[in-house]
């Protein structure tokens, strides 16, 4: 079977952990500050706040924002639950706008129609790899006077004109073991602002930042060392493990050319685009459905991100979402992910497609 995901763990970090348990400090201890002071400077931001997952990080923003009840928060439904429950954790509500149908990421025009007096942020994210329109995005937050959180947690080291996502608003990224590179769960929070950072750094701990003066509620969002050792080492890898998803993505893009009924990914030319999933929709005679359990059959791992858009989750049902987000809907029907991960070789490329074709013919 050719996975769909798999993490790359190494000696190095298996060392890297060992030396952490070794040392006797391992909760959270010099390696976190050391990460966050490596993952700052990656992203390109002064400070970098490190947590225990992505939907920690997206949490923690919001509320060093101070978004809360009576507030309203502008994201995509096509996204994983977790970009809309941050919101929905803070008593804030979740507003959806809907998706661009060739990048499937949140449309700026779509985000102009839901704001109302309530809305206090927008939270796009960076689908499968690919920065959205933060040129749009960040001019519609200027003149709307709205704070940005980009969902970065599928797009480490993607850029938009060149700069790195995370960099824009504050940035949320998640280390969960399929992301572009792993602490095994982790999150980091990534901003320019010092009063964000000292608020989420209090957020982080129970609302202290002196040792048992609590000035705020808080939570136990942190991050340990033995995850942050994992991550530093993972952090010298990242550049080769995108690197190597690029290049896999264009072979498969040059390999599945004017194949009927087969939309391949688009690349918008401003994005330098770190392919955390290759997703291609399916259109043709074949339903997706029947596509996917054809490649199952011939041992190729798929996913589908996402088969059912947030407002649509049984949960937002309840809750009395029933938007017409016509878009997403669509692309929620459509959209299957090849392989496209740092350990497959040329064979698995070759089988992918090869595969994808005798299928799809
Ligand atoms: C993975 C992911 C998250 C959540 O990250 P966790 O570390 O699993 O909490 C949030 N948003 C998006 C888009 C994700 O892909």
């Amino acid at each position: 079977m050719i996975p769909i995901a798999k993490p790359i763990i190494g000696e190095d970090e298996v060392r890297a952990v060992t030396e952490v348990l070794r040392s006797g400090v391992i909760a959270e201890g010099q390696k976190v500050k050391d990460f966050e002071a490596a993952f700052s400077q990656y992203s390109g931001t002064e400070f970098a706040i490190a947590v225990n997952s992505g939907t920690a990080a997206l949490h923690a923003a919001l509320l060093a924002h101070g978004i809360g009840p009576g507030d309203e928060v502008i994201t995509t439904p096509f996204s994983f639950v977790a970009t809309a429950n941050s919101v929905q954790f803070t008593g804030a509500k979740p507003v959806f706008a809907d998706i661009k149908e060739d990048t499937f990421n949140i449309d700026p025009e779509s985000i102009i129609e839901k704001i109302t007096p309530k809305t206090k942020a927008i939270i796009p994210v960076h689908l499968y790899g690919q920065s959205a329109d933060m040129k749009a995005i960040m001019d519609i937050a200027e003149d709307k006077n709205l704070v940005v959180i980009e969902d970065a947690c599928q797009a480490h080291g993607a850029t938009f004109e060149g700069k790195s996502v995370g960099s824009f608003g504050e940035g949320t990224f998640s280390f969960y073991p399929t992301k572009n590179m792993t602490t095994s769960e982790g999150g980091m929070i990534t901003t320019n602002d010092k009063n964000v950072a000292e608020k989420a750094r209090m957020i982080r701990s129970h609302g202290s930042k002196q040792r048992y003066l609590h000035e705020m509620l808080g939570f136990n969002l942190r991050m340990t060392d033995i995850c942050a050792a994992i991550g530093l080492v993972q952090l010298g890898k990242i550049g080769d493990f995108n690197r190597s998803r690029i290049n896999n993505a264009h072979y498969l893009t040059r390999d599945l050319q004017k194949i009927n009924g087969l939309v391949l990914p688009h690349v918008d030319k401003r994005c330098g685009h770190v392919f955390h999933q290759y997703t291609v929709r399916i259109r043709g005679d074949l339903s997706r459905d029947e596509v996917v359990s054809s490649l199952n059959k011939m041992d190729i791992g798929t996913g589908i991100y996402y088969p059912l858009p947030i407002h649509k989750q049984p949960y937002y049902k309840e809750l009395g979402y029933n938007d017409s987000l016509p878009i997403a809907e669509a692309a929620s029907k459509e959209v299957l992910s090849l392989p496209v991960h740092p350990s497959l070789n040329k064979l698995d490329l070759e089988t992918i497609c090869g595969k994808m074709r005798k299928i799809m013919n």
